[in-house]
């Protein structure tokens, strides 16, 4: 008999697995996948761990996380940089100084700022409605026309006008030389990979890979006093009020036979007309200088049932048809859901540990 079942050796279920095995509990984690860590899964290729399921830069302002994480592994200096390939001229991200420059000749903060104010007179936009006009009036015409529209628009499957304005502000803009993508306090990529990490987390705790709860529903729920759950709360009910969408991403992985493909972890394609987003390169995650080099190209597509489910489409009605099921899951006295799947939200990597920092606290105490 276990004290908990766990559903998912994502990050979720692992942090919340490692709380409740240091609490003296008896733990038992599963996973579907042949693998743990979830969505953060590296697997090693040619010497160099590649992030299987999208790139994944871990940053936090949260002390207390950033605390956690570093006591199962340690974190190397990485900062995220993506550099923009526009038809073939590249340019910084976020919009920075040197964005403003490359693109304009602006050479002071003053130049840059008048830049984007004339641009964004010239739109008579006031007050942005939607993604195109927020876009336009935090950085001008031509950097809308160059580095936002056609991205936005493969990434989302949307027109830009079509599309809420929050999205663009996840972006900094900044009128300084500084091309560190996030504002966090703490940024960093664990060295030896994220699955290092979910396996130190996951230390002496039993873990059966290659379990799908559904499979074994009854079984397994006879053996635990309480189920933590971090798949997609719809699937735990059979989809019985309604299937909840989420937007997809296809990666193409290759290796080839050359130390350096792109000089960067991250080159986004800003066209409308190359097919991927963006092409990772792996190794310089970890400052890497292996003989070869591996690379995903990442393309994005609409979700459709069966698809491996990525990013929740938070707009109002899959947001009503949550509520509904949520209601169905409160009221559940053996299961607690967890994680981006069981709650159907977007979550950063340390979201998504405060999550279940926060439902180890309420459980155990
Ligand atoms: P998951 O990792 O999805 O774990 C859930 C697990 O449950 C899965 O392994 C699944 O197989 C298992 N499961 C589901 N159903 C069943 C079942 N029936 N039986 C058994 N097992 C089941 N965050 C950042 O902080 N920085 C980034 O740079 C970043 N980049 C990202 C890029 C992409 C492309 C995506 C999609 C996400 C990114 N994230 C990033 C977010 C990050 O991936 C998530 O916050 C985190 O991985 C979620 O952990 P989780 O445990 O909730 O879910
Ligand atoms: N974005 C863009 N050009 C870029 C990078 C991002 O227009 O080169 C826009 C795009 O709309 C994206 C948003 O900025 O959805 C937020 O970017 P972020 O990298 O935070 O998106 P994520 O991939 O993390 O969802």
């Amino acid at each position: 008999m276990y004290d908990y079942l766990i559903v998912g050796a994502g990050l979720f279920g692992s942090v919340f697995a490692r709380e409740a095995a240091d609490k003296g509990k008896k733990v038992l984690v599963i996973d579907k996948r042949p693998h743990i860590a979830g969505n953060v899964y590296t697997k090693e290729m040619e010497g160099i761990n590649v992030h299987e399921y999208g790139a994944h830069i871990f940053h936090t302002n949260n002390r207390e996380v950033w605390d956690y994480v570093n006591k199962f592994i340690e974190f190397n200096r990485f900062t995220n940089s993506p550099v923009a390939n526009y038809k073939g001229e590249l340019f910084s991200l976020p919009f920075n100084m040197y964005t403003f420059n490359k693109m304009w000749g602006v050479v002071t903060p003053q130049e840059a700022e008048a830049k984007i104010e004339e641009q964004k007179k010239a739109a008579g936009i006031t007050e942005p409605k939607n993604l195109e006009e927020q876009a336009i009036s935090l950085v001008g015409t031509d950097i809308y026309e160059k580095l936002i529209k056609g991205y936005t628009e493969k990434q989302w499957g949307r027109p830009c006008n079509e599309l809420p304005a929050f999205i663009i502000k996840r972006l900094p803009v900044r009128y300084t030389f500084d091309n560190n993508y996030f504002n966090a306090l703490y940024q960093g990529i664990p060295m030896g990979g994220y699955t290092k990490m979910v396996e130190n987390m996951l230390e002496g705790i039993e873990v059966r890979t290659g379990v799908d709860y559904f499979e074994n529903k009854e079984e397994l729920d006879a053996q635990a006093d309480k189920i933590i759950y971090t798949g997609p709360i719809d699937a735990y009910y059979d989809f019985k009020l309604g299937t909840l969408e989420y937007r997809s991403v296809r990666f193409e992985t290759e290796v080839l036979d050359t130390p350096n493909f792109q000089g960067n972890a991250a080159v986004n394609y800003t066209d409308a007309e190359t097919p991927w987003t963006r092409i990772i390169e792996h190794k310089f995650f970890e400052f890497g200088d292996q003989p070869k080099t591996v690379i995903s190209r990442e393309f994005s597509s609409e979700w459709k049932p069966g698809d491996e489910p990525y990013y929740p489409v938070n707009d109002e009605k899959n947001g009503k048809l949550y509520e509904e099921y949520k209601k169905l899951a409160d009221a559940e006295e053996k299961v607690v859901f967890g994680g981006r799947l069981g709650e159907y939200k977007y979550y950063d990597m340390d979201k998504v540990i405060e999550s279940a920092l926060n439902a180890a606290t309420k459980e155990l105490g």
